[in-house]
């Protein structure tokens, strides 16, 4: 052993420590030389396995050089092999000598631990593949890379259409058989230079650095190649195609998560147009952004008096007066102005939405026909159903109690049910029809002649009134078609019993005609456009005085 620099010190130190100190502790000089190892010391070597008592041995080798650096009150954290072990060592520079005090741990355990935990926390134990925590830090290194070199990276969305399917019908056996198999297929077509993540029940992540657009697509057309044919699943012959999803960085999209939403969308594009792969396009995004705000702002607008009704003048052509109003829907919404109701019906249609949008429509009406009863004295309502409602086999009793409750009768309101609805699931239509035809509610078809409804299925509908669709009303009095669909539909309905409305009525042409055609209704804005309910009262006082 040296001799030691500083001797008065380092019997200082030595007396700081005593021998029976179970963690190794070793002094170094500021050279590197070894000044004293405790007896802990010896006995790691020991169970190390090492021949000689050298403490220098558990040390890195360059541990020399690395002591300058530490400078004289200084500290660091060293870790380090010995052997096919992992150690750590707290190094601290003794004030005022040139003396470091060591202190010395075998971390193997530790470290294997450590290593089980980050498997755990990163990789997808069913597919071995990285996980969605992995795939983001992922992407983020990616996206440093990539502003740091200049280069574009492309990542691929993959996401099974038919998993759920199988999963839910053959089991969760199968679908995780199914998981892995598509999980090594991708692998063994996307080679090293990419990363592969499973990064939702059945979404899968290729990341592909250094590629352009035409790249990208190349890649994502061999992948549906790949994984287009059937599986063998425990025996079973199973389809599972999948659509992918591509996004560019920087192109479109500056973060991980807006890269993951923004392939998700162009996954959306492509199940939209058939065609198993889209890059994203901005400008979808725009419209799937837009109905998902209207989706999420609905639901608040419902309860929070965004919404009201208008009301649009129907004339009857035998007395030359207004028999009813139709009520429509409006959305004033606070950041995007008003909604038209053909933007927004169909985005509640497609949800449980129409639910509380019907009631609140139902509930709304019967209210203003209640409070306004003498304006409106005489004048039929009718509301406009969507398909979802006459699933619903509640709805007439619901209905029922709404009448009482605003002691509105029956008869004052219409039901406009669309043809196309009506043929969704026909014979649930028939049984709530009925239902609200015991009621004592009118019942309309509306949009007649854009469905494929049987003549034989309507004549066995309650019902009293049909409405033709604007399409054919608009240009009726120049186009023969037009013309002779309208009589031979009025014709049909007055055999069955109906009444024939004629809707979107813009001229006195196509009212002349549809007069000559024996429509017994019009509605349209020859007359009046639809009306908050104070000015439709007012528009009615004045039809009165002219
Ligand atoms: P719809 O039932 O066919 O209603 C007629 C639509 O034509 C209304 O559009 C009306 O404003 C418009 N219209 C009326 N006269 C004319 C005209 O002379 N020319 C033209 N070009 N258009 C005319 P609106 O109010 O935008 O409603 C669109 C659709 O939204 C409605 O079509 C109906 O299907 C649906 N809708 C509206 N309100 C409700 C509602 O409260 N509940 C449900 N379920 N659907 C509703
Ligand atoms: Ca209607
Ligand atoms: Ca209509």
């Amino acid at each position: 052993m040296a001799i030691p620099q500083n001797f008065e010190a380092l019997t200082r130190l030595l007396a700081s420590l005593p021998e029976s100190n179970p963690t190794p502790v070793i002094i170094l000089a500021g050279d590197g030389q070894v000044q004293y190892a405790n007896p802990a010391v010896e006995r790691l070597l020991m169970a190390l396995g090492f021949e000689s008592d050298n403490p220098a041995q558990l040390l890195p080798v360059d541990a020399a050089e690395r002591l300058p650096a530490i400078g004289q009150e200084g500290q660091a954290h060293w870790e380090y092999p010995v052997k096919s072990n992992q150690f750590a060592c707290e190094v601290v520079a003794d004030t005022g000598s040139n003396f470091f005090r060591l202190f010395l741990s075998d971390i193997t355990e530790r470290k294997h631990d450590q290593e089980r935990l980050n498997r755990l926390a990163y990789y997808d134990p069913l597919t071995g593949l990285p996980n969605r925590a992995k795939l983001l830090s992922e992407l983020h290194r990616e996206i440093r890379v990539a502003d740091q070199t200049a280069q574009a990276f492309a990542l691929l969305v993959v996401d099974l259409d038919t998993f759920k399917l199988v999963s839910y019908t053959l089991g969760h056996r199968h679908g995780d058989l199914l998981l892995q198999q598509v999980a090594h297929r991708i692998s063994s077509l996307v080679d090293g230079g990419c990363m592969i993540a499973r990064f939702g029940e059945d979404e899968f992540a290729v990341v592909m650095r250094n590629i352009d657009r035409k790249g990208a697509l190349r890649l994502s057309a061999n992948l549906v190649d790949e994984l287009t044919p059937v599986y063998t699943l425990a025996g079973l012959l199973v389809d599972a195609p999948a659509s992918i999803g591509v996004v560019l960085y920087p192109e479109h999209g500056d973060s991980a998560s807006s890269l993951i939403q923004h392939a998700n969308i162009a996954i959306h594009s492509a199940r939209e147009a058939n065609s198993r792969i889209a890059i994203y396009d901005p400008d979808h995004d725009n419209y799937t952004t837009r109905r998902l705000t209207l989706l999420t702002d609905l639901r608040q607008a419902i309860n929070h008096g965004d919404l009201f009704m208008h009301y649009q003048p129907k004339i009857d052509l035998s007395g030359n007066r207004v028999c009813g109003v139709e009520a429509l829907i409006r959305w004033q919404h606070a950041d995007l102005g008003s909604i038209p109701a053909d933007e927004f019906i169909p985005v509640a249609e497609g949800t449980y939405l129409i639910e509380p949008l019907t009631l609140w429509v139902l509930n709304d009406v019967l209210r203003t026909w209640r409070n306004r009863s003498s304006a409106l004295d005489g004048i039929r309502v009718s509301i406009n159903l969507s398909a979802r409602n006459l699933n619903n086999s509640e709805l007439p009793d619901i209905l029922a109690g709404l009448l009482n409750h605003w002691k509105v009768d029956p008869a004052t309101l219409v039901l406009e049910i669309t043809e196309s609805a009506l043929m969704v699931d026909p014979d649930s239509a028939m049984d709530v029809l009925n239902r609200f035809h015991q009621l004592g509610v009118g019942l309309s078809i509306d949009d007649f002649g854009t469905g494929y409804s049987s003549l034989a299925y309507l004549s066995r509908l309650p019902v009293d009134e049909l409405k033709i669709d604007r399409s054919f009303v608009t240009r009726v009095d120049s186009n023969q078609g037009n013309a002779a669909i309208v009589r031979s539909t009025v014709q049909l309905a007055h055999n069955l019993g109906m009444r024939v409305v004629a809707e979107g009525v813009e001229t006195q042409a196509e009212l002349s005609i549809l007069g000559d055609c024996g429509c017994d209704t019009v509605q349209g804005y020859l007359f009046s456009k639809p009306l908050a309910v104070d000015q439709f009262v007012d528009w009615l006082e004045a039809q009165d005085m002219a």
